[in-house]
């Protein structure tokens, strides 16, 4: 049977320390773990797994977060037995977080346990609360330590791995980030600043300060002019507007949010109109936005910045900060992109299929990996020789034609290098190159195929690190694994121009919904595809119900709407628990 492999080593090392059992209850089976009563080294030794029944193959979901979430989701073939292995035993809606920081939805309307998710599946899927500290790709197995206080630790093994795990917070080693500096990341995050907000309004009513430490104390910045900073800021101002100059009308007047932002623009990411409207109604809301300003320390108090533009370095006196400029990988991905040989890439590199480069049985998706997109130049010599049937040393448009959809499979740049260029095929590239001759008689060699598909290339970009992106990797990798043995019989995939046969799948292929921008006031900015802009209250509604009917359960849907009702009602609760 496969089963989970004990540390061989450690009990040897220490065979006279007193060893207790622990014994787990998990849903499905019985689970034993025998360990050493030591805190430096712990060891486990795991006897049995819930049976598997029969050979079964082995998956390891890492994370619970959207990606991982996804992929149990979606996945429905009774073949496998699945091992979900995660620090959060439930997954989070994260878009709803900076509602959380103020209290506009309470943090409980946004987790739903992953045990709830996977029970409704009636698969063979089994939950551990651990977080994995190392991924050993070449004996396939991963190292865990418990999320309880004793850190028990255990290692599984894999026949597949999907590594799903997310990304940390980035501080750029900005000294005193770490210590001083809020995140807006995780559930607890939102709490402890929904708390630390109450806290600052408590500590400037009483009467012992100065006024320069209560204007001090009643100082918000925030740290970043992206999406989560943006939407921090607009609910922070909401919350104070419309609830808190109630409650605490003598410091009213003291409460000032700015906003840092290193590059010249908050939303970057966002269409222009969406940023100048943004910026604008932010500078009218009273929002003091600083751009061009980079923070290069953090202390208990004060927060340093440097303009870029002339070097000039500020502080600003505050009472709180929030941390919000972007994600960098974890080390425990870090690690295992060292043992893969990706030791020099800044994030996980996979190829289309999301299977880690340098891997056979290891998936990984989400923020804690980039799709390595395959360049066309790269195999432009192989492209031509399989679209050149004859043999003759030259392609006809019909030898092309034939090509084409497994060109465009495969690389989807050239689709979109066509859609950008007007272009309804890519004959008419063809065309372009060689001048005015008629569609028909049309005939390149290698070289003149080169330089009509030289700049196809262009148009790689990489997937933004987005919930969208995460959830529609997982269902896809889900769906692969549904279909595994008819695709394996059956390749559907396009054809392998460097090698002889087709993929075994279609590659993955990310669809943009469009992306919200809350901006508080009950006013949202909404980009849909096609470069569709909306800019206001009705934007507003379209996130209300596009939110409510993307939650993963009937449960977490109707807590949120019913603590939106109940904003909307009796206003936000301000009290301090
Ligand atoms: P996560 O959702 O972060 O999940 C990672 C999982 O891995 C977690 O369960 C974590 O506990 C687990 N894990 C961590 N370490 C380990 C370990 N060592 N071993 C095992 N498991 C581990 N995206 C949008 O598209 N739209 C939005 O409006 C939006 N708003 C956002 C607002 C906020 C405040 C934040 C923080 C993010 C927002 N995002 C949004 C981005 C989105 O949340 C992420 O892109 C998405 O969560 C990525 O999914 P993931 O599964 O890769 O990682
Ligand atoms: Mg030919």
């Amino acid at each position: 049977m496969r089963n989970l492999k004990r540390f061989s080593d450690t009990f040897g090392e220490y065979p006279s320390l007193s060893r207790f059992l622990v014994v787990f209850a998990v849903s499905g089976g019985g689970l034993v773990a025998y360990s050493e009563a030591n805190n430096i080294q712990s060891a486990a030794k795991i006897d049995e797994l819930p049976e598997a029944g029969g050979e079964k193959k082995r998956v390891v979901v890492l994370g619970t977060g959207w990606a991982g979430t996804s992929f149990l989701k979606n996945l429905k073939n009774h073949s496998y037995d699945v091992q979900v292995i995660s620090p959060r035993n439930y997954f989070a809606f994260t878009p709803l977080l900076p509602s959380v920081t103020v209290g506009t939805v309470e943090a409980r309307s946004v987790v739903e346990p992953i045990r709830n998710i996977v029970k409704k599946k009636n698969l063979n899927v089994n939950y551990w609360e651990a977080e994995c500290y190392r991924i050993d790709a070449k004996n396939k197995k991963v190292y865990c330590r418990s999320s309880q206080e004793d850190k028990e630790e255990f290692v599984v093994d894999y026949d597949y791995l999907v590594v799903s795990m997310g990304a940390r917070v980035n501080t750029f080693n900005t000294p005193g980030v770490e210590e001083n500096c809020h995140y807006l990341k995780e559930v607890e995050d939102a709490q402890k600043i929904r708390r630390t907000v109450i806290d600052c309004f408590e500590k400037a009513s009483l009467p012992t300060l100065s006024d320069e430490e209560r204007k001090r104390i009643l100082q918000f910045v925030i740290v970043g002019g992206g999406p989560t900073g943006v939407e921090f800021a607009a609910e922070l101002h909401d919350f104070v507007s419309e609830d808190l100059v109630k409650l605490y009308p003598s410091v009213k007047d003291l409460v000032k949010i700015t906003l840092l932002e290193a590059t010249d623009h908050i939303l970057n990411m966002f269409d222009k109109r969406i940023t100048t409207f943004a910026e604008n109604k932010f500078h009218r809301d009273g929002i003091d936005l600083r751009t061009g300003a980079m923070v290069v320390k953090v202390s208990d108090k004060e927060i340093s910045t440097k303009v870029i533009k002339t070097g000039e370095i500020s502080t600003i006196p505050y009472g709180m900060a929030v941390w919000s400029t972007g994600i960098a990988t974890r080390p425990v991905v870090m690690d295992f992109m060292k043992q893969i040989g990706q030791a020099n890439r800044r994030v996980l590199a996979t190829d289309e299929w999301l299977r880690v480069e340098g891997t056979n049985s290891i998936y990984a998706l989400g923020d804690c990996a980039t799709i390595n997109q395959r360049k066309v130049m790269e195999d432009i010599s192989a492209i031509f020789i399989k679209a050149d049937k004859d043999n003759s040393g030259t392609l006809t448009v019909k030898e092309f034609q034939e090509a084409l959809d497994d060109i465009c499979d495969r690389y989807p740049q050239v689709k979109l290098y066509l859609n950008n260029k007007h272009m309804s095929s890519l004959v008419d590239l063809l065309k372009e190159s060689k001048g005015d001759v008629a569609k028909e008689s049309i005939e390149l060699n290698v070289e003149e195929f080169k330089s009509a598909l030289s700049q196809v290339d262009s148009q790689m970009k990489n997937l933004p690190a987005t919930a969208q992106v995460a959830a529609q990797q997982g269902s896809y990798l889900a769906d692969c694994f549904n279909r595994m043995e008819e695709c394996t019989k059956k390749p559907e995939g396009p054809l392998r121009f460097r090698e002889s046969g087709r993929h075994r799948f279609r590659p993955f292929r990310y669809r943009h919904l469009g992306q919200f921008a809350p901006l508080g006031g009950e006013q949202t900015a909404a980009q849909l595809p096609g470069d569709w802009v909306s800019i206001g209250h009705s934007s507003q509604w379209l996130w209300y119900s596009v939110y409510a009917s993307k939650q993963v359960s009937w449960r977490t849907r109707s807590l949120v709407v019913s603590d939106w009702m109940r904003r909307f009602i009796f206003g936000r609760d301000s009290s301090q628990i």
